[in-house]
């Protein structure tokens, strides 16, 4: 049904749908296309793909990493980590509401044996350095798990995370003899939100899983980053996971093109979701969550009727968005403009009623 509204087109060629359900809707523009029909390519199994080699050179390099592995999707990334990181009946400290906790179907558990211990984040998604202290095990006491790795999350839910606390949990994690992942899907803007260097927002972590299909809008991929050693065992976990591509430097020549282009204009991205906030912020009865911290989500929530209600107006308009009820998820992207947010803030005041 979505596929339909998403590819219509008004007379000018314009997509005369606003697809606000995610950032991984962006589709290559044109000069990342020509990128990648002109990549240089080779068999990257056997390690001969220059594209490839290009692509995880620059993002060790961006990220202070010894080395990197490209991968088809964020799941896959995170897996390799986790599976990287800990052996069956090991135990995953992390968040209740991260990605590798709630929406990667278990994976780590269900192919790796390794045990999630979710906790709750705060208000920003942020974990806390006492409550991870607290929750690693004694590994003398043989009626635990053994912990063996922290995984974190920057940005979530569009929020850029305290960095302070961080390193702190970075810190704590490390006297205890774990190691510490990065879900870094949307680094970049948290990279870009704060003006923190992306190698300073990975440093208090052994590994980094950040996406080029999000916000940077090449068409897939992610890229996994550690320690030599540790890359070279998640390249086969990766091989045995089905994920080693053949010409893949197709591939990571748009991965390279979104890191040269598309990086520093996550900032209009950060606005547009700002103007969005605060436009339908001023509609009565809708109150729009963008804190200090926010990126390039904008959240909404609605009682049950509401919800209903400003869904089916927002599709009249040609809106589409995400989230699931009483919550509607609004991302900004490559292919949303400020024109856009305009249309929106006016298609839902004329829905909800006038303006406060
Ligand atoms: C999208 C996302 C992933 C997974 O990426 P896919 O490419 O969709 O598998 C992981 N973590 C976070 C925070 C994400 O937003």
């Amino acid at each position: 049904m979505y596929g339909d509204m998403a590819s219509q087109k008004d007379t000018q060629g314009r997509n005369s749908v606003i697809d606000l359900r995610s950032d991984t809707v962006t589709r290559p523009v044109p000069a990342m296309r020509a990128a990648m029909a002109e990549a240089e390519v080779g068999d990257d199994v056997y390690g001969e793909d220059p594209s490839v080699a290009a692509l995880e050179k620059r993002v060790a390099s961006l990220l202070g990493k010894e080395a990197a592995l490209f991968v088809p999707s964020g799941t896959q990334s995170n897996l390799l980590a986790l599976l990287t990181h800990c052996a069956r009946g090991e135990e995953i400290i992390t968040g209740r509401e991260y990605h590798v906790c709630k929406y990667e179907a278990g994976g780590s558990s269900a192919l790796g044996g390794a045990i999630l211990t979710p906790l709750d984040g705060d208000a920003n998604g942020g974990l806390t350095a006492q409550a991870v202290a607290a929750a690693i095990k004694d590994p003398d006491d043989i009626h635990f798990p053994l912990s063996r790795l922290v995984s974190l999350e920057n940005t979530w839910n569009g929020r850029v995370q305290d960095q302070a606390e961080i390193v702190r949990i970075a810190e704590v994690a490390r006297e205890n003899g774990l190691a510490v992942h990065l879900d870094g899907a949307r680094l970049m803007n948290a990279s870009v939100a704060s003006g923190l260097a992306p190698a300073d927002l990975a440093a208090p972590f052994d590994t980094v899983s950040l996406c080029l299909s999000k916000g940077l809008g090449a068409p897939v991929g992610s890229v996994l980053s550690g320690p030599v050693d540790f890359i070279h065992r998640a390249r086969r976990i990766r091989k045995m996971l089905g994920g080693g591509m053949r010409q893949a430097g197709i591939l990571a020549a748009g991965g390279l093109y979104a890191l040269d282009h598309h990086v520093e204009r996550l900032a209009e991205d950060h606005a547009n979701a700002r103007a969005l906030a605060e436009g339908l912020s001023g509609i009565e009865g809708l109150e729009a969550d963008y804190p200090e911290t926010g990126t390039n989500m904008v959240f909404l929530r609605l009682s049950p009727d509401r919800f209903g209600a400003f869904k089916a107006a927002m599709t009249e308009a040609g809106v589409l968005m995400g989230g699931r009820a009483p919550l509607i998820r609004l991302v900004t992207h490559l292919d949303v403009s400020a024109n856009d947010v305009g249309r929106i803030v006016e298609a839902a005041a004329g829905a909800f009623g006038a303006r406060r």
